[in-house]
């Protein structure tokens, strides 16, 4: 008996194994195995038993087979050789990422010492292993033996005191939870009214007053840490003021998981409105035959998707008993889109989010394996969730870009999500405003049924947007100070500010949305030119006035910020293109009655922040809330009756044949914030070019006008949905030999496509990446587009089993495939 057996390489096979006759019972398709390979041990997955090999005498036996019961499902196992085949990737590398981190590193392997071995004969790993058992009790993560025996040994010791009696193995330990975390907080504990208790309080003690006044100043308590070291104040001025009783300092716990802690009340039930049932009945109805189908449901902002979502999974979940994968982008992730499904459901919603440890992530995983739990809400991967007899999967948001990913398996959730659900006859719910042109050319086709809602709950009318102008507004401004002021750009427009004006004063709350953060994009020498680049890539440098420092976003690159020209020694420096660091400062000047939040990468590094900063949002303690994308998706605050768009044009003008898409997209989500409540609302996109097809179609909120003005530019030369496209992308640290061998790569390719005679798959290329370099590595690449899938995908199929770039170790030469890929 042998077994092939995928391996997490980066090698386009599997290998194959002959099982020892003590494995045979174990030895299972989707169970993980420890086999030798090269100078080690590693783990992989078996992918099917066989009968034969062609070379037995060359197979070398399993040593051990990890699973009692098969960690990749059946359907799972399929869905990932799916994968494999179609996105171009090694199976090993697909099952590892559809599984668990924990089970590939072992760390969810736990050993313990079952019986003394006493003085009995052992080899020096072995007696290593039982002295480490032996002064500890309990189980022992196999990682942590791991660690203590090297990289090389560890299993085959384990196994071989396993059958001698000596250790205990447990596959599925104890559930893994981190110990609970706790910060400090310093509060003020007495209020000082008055002027006179002030200066009696203090005397000429000036620190303290100052430590006391800066909590004032902001909110009256914080972090004991941030306080010392991010305010400058001495731990011995905390204690000072504590036994004046001024202050206190209090012990708080973080919580482990906010999720864990959302309340799953019910809320009240909803009752559909015709609209909503007119779509709930057809999805119930498609869910009691034996093919359901893919479904896109179109709904514009506000009309009411997550009711049609909660629905469906009361009819197959509660009626049917069934499971169901809810997938939702990562930014959307919000308490409050999983507060709608816990108060729904309870205890049986999962939800897997990039923000858990692997600990928490198996937690998880464990509990939808074994039925625990029913329903799964999460990101990207929450595809792979191993539940059986799913009945529904839902893809909400299906037209964002995160649901691919950017590393091999470059799969995309969307696309897996639609194949899962045909595997297991389940039915495929893609719910959008603004769908993505392939959805929607497979709806127009009738490969996907077409449901819409084209209203808001409640007749709830979508908010007016109107256009500022900008080129307008500077010449405006340009009259008024004379030709020879140089105009700074124009950040809130006269109009957008008054709006903003009348809100604060009604209390009502504005969201600002600018896709570019940082405070200037880039830095640039008045006198000669120049203007700093990221060492690493070819990218501009992006200047962050807080921190005084210049970043890359694409390698996370930093230096300090010049204050002179290093080329001409003038210190004539202009800081250009607006970042949202810029807006918030501006922001704080016009308005500085308005309190403030911004929300992008930078102010939400911490672990939880953006929770943090959507909840006082939500609390009604912030007026003006501004940032990137992060902003303009899922977010439900009635209150919001504004939305602004700093500039509408950042990203449009983009290479990349999706940058119209992703502006109308990114217009109408954000839009949709406004004017959820009663109040109504209003919007302002602020934009140089008022004329053009996706703006104008965004203020119309004409989504199918917008469709077939994109569809026209994407006929000829013809592109997604009128082509598939494959991206195939060379790599290396030297710019020449990445260039030939980008240029021999495309030659075979051609070589192939021509001596083959294939017809309609055309090579385009090779040429530079539109970023021909990050992270010091240079970037070429060539695409293959045909109308065929079929035939792109043997074409591909065959480059990528027998194509090898050349070797050459000094440049470290890689070669990536994406096919459909979402940039290029
Ligand atoms: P979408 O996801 O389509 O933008 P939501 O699902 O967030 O819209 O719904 C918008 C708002 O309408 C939410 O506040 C929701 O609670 C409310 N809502 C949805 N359906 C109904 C209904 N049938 N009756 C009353 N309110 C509803
Ligand atoms: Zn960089």
């Amino acid at each position: 008996m042998f077994v092939e057996v995928a391996l997490p390489l980066p090698l386009p096979r599997t290998f194959t194994y002959a099982v020892p006759p003590e494995l045979r019972a174990q030895a299972r398709a989707g169970a993980r195995v420890l086999v030798p390979f090269g100078q080690r041990e590693r783990i992989g997955w078996i992918d099917r038993v066989v009968e034969t090999a062609a070379k037995p005498e060359r197979a070398k036996p399993v040593t051990a087979v990890l699973d009692a019961t098969p960690s990749a499902t059946l359907p799972i196992l399929k869905l990932c050789r799916w994968i494999a085949d179609y996105y171009l990737a090694p199976l090993g590398q697909v099952l590892r990422t559809a599984l668990p981190a924990g089970l590939t590193d072992s760390s969810t392997d736990f050993v313990t010492l079952a019986r003394d071995p006493g003085e009995a004969a052992l080899s020096e790993f072995e007696a290593k292993l039982v002295a480490f058992l032996r002064e500890r009790e309990g189980l022992q993560p196999v990682a942590r033996v791991r660690r203590v025996l090297g990289e090389r040994a560890w299993w085959p010791v384990i196994r071989r005191l396993e059958q001698e009696g000596i250790v205990r193995v447990e596959t599925e330990g104890p559930r893994v939870e981190p110990p609970v975390r706790t910060r400090r907080v310093v509060r003020i504990a007495r209020e000082l009214p008055t002027l006179l208790s002030r200066e009696e309080a203090f005397g000429r003690a000036k620190r303290q007053r100052e430590l006391y006044e800066t909590l004032e100043s902001i909110g009256g308590s914080a972090d004991t840490a941030h306080v010392t070291t991010g305010l400058g104040f001495g731990s011995e001025l905390i204690r000072q003021l504590v036994k004046k009783e001024l202050l206190a300092v209090d012990e708080e716990i973080i919580p482990r998981d906010p999720y864990a802690a959302i309340a799953a009340t019910a809320a009240p039930r909803l009752n559909p409105t015709p609209a909503q049932a007119g779509v709930i009945d057809a999805l119930v109805a498609a869910t009691r035959t034996s093919a359901p189908g893919t479904f896109l449901l179109r709904g514009v902002t506000g009309s009411g998707k997550t009711l049609v979502y909660i629905e469906l999974l009361r009819e197959v979940v509660d009626r049917q008993g069934k499971t169901a994968i809810v997938l939702v982008p990562e930014i959307a992730l919000t308490p409050q889109t999983v507060g709608r499904f816990k108060a729904v459901f309870g205890d049986r919603v999962a939800v897997l989010h990039s923000a858990l440890s692997d600990g928490e992530r198996y937690d998880e995983w464990r509990s939808l394996r074994s039925g625990e739990k029913r329903i799964v809400v999460g990101a990207r991967s929450a595809v792979f969730a191993p539940m059986e007899r799913v009945g529904a999967i839902i893809v909400d948001e299906e037209h964002e870009g995160s649901y691919k990913q950017g590393e091999a398996p470059r799969y995309h959730a969307r696309e897996v999500a639609v194949v899962r659900a045909r595997m297991e006859g389940a039915v495929c719910l893609l719910g959008s405003a603004t769908p993505a042109l392939e959805s929607w050319a497979n709806a127009q086709a009738g490969k996907y049924n077409l449901l819409e809602l084209p209203e808001r709950v409640g007749g709830q009318p979508l908010p007016p947007i109107k256009i500022v102008d900008l080129k307008k507004e500077r010449e405006r401004i340009r009259k008024s100070t004379g030709p020879l002021q140089e105009v700074a750009p124009v950040v809130v427009s006269d109009v957008l500010a008054a709006a903003v004006r009348d809100r604060i004063a009604k209390g009502e709350q504005t969201i600002l949305l600018l896709n570019r953060r940082g405070y200037a994009t880039f830095v640039q020498c008045r006198e000669c030119g120049l203007v700093w680049h990221c060492p690493q890539c070819n990218v501009s440098l992006t200047y962050h006035r807080k921190r005084h420092r210049l970043t890359c976003h694409y390698c996370l690159h930093e230096e300090e910020a010049p204050r002179h020209c290093p080329s001409c020694g003038e210190d004539d420096l202009s800081f250009k293109g607006v970042g949202t660091e810029q807006v918030e400062r501006a922001v704080e000047e016009a308005f500085p009655s308005a309190r403030i939040a911004r929300m992008d990468v930078d102010t939400t590094g911490a672990k939880w922040a953006h929770h943090d900063i959507l909840g006082r949002v939500e609390r009604g303690e912030v007026d003006l809330l501004l940032g990137t994308q992060m902003i303009a998706k899922g977010l439900d605050f009635p209150n919001v009756t504004l939305v602004g768009v700093i500039n509408a044009d950042v990203g449009i003008n983009l290479p990349d044949f999706r940058a119209t898409e992703r502006t109308f997209q990114l217009l109408t989500q954000v839009a949709g914030r406004a004017g959820r409540g009663v109040k109504g609302g209003e919007v302002f996109i602020q934009t140089a070019l008022p004329n053009h097809y996706a703006i104008l179609s965004a203020t119309d909120h004409d989504f199918v006008g917008f469709a077939e003005k994109e569809f026209e530019t994407r006929r000829e030369p013809a592109y997604p949905p009128f082509s598939r496209l494959l991206n195939v992308v060379v790599s290396g640290t030297e710019e020449n030999a990445t260039q030939a061998a980008a240029v021999e790569a495309a030659d075979w390719v051609s070589g192939l496509l021509t001596g083959r005679k294939v017809k309609g798959v055309a090579l385009v290329g090779p040429a530079p990446c539109p970023i021909d370099r990050i992270r010091g590595r240079w970037r070429w690449h060539f695409i293959l587009r045909s109308d065929s899938p079929k035939t792109l995908g043997e074409v591909a199929r065959y480059f990528y089993e027998k194509y090898r770039l050349p070797s050459n170790s000094k440049a470290d030469l890689r070669l990536a495939l994406d096919r459909d890929p979402v940039a290029l």
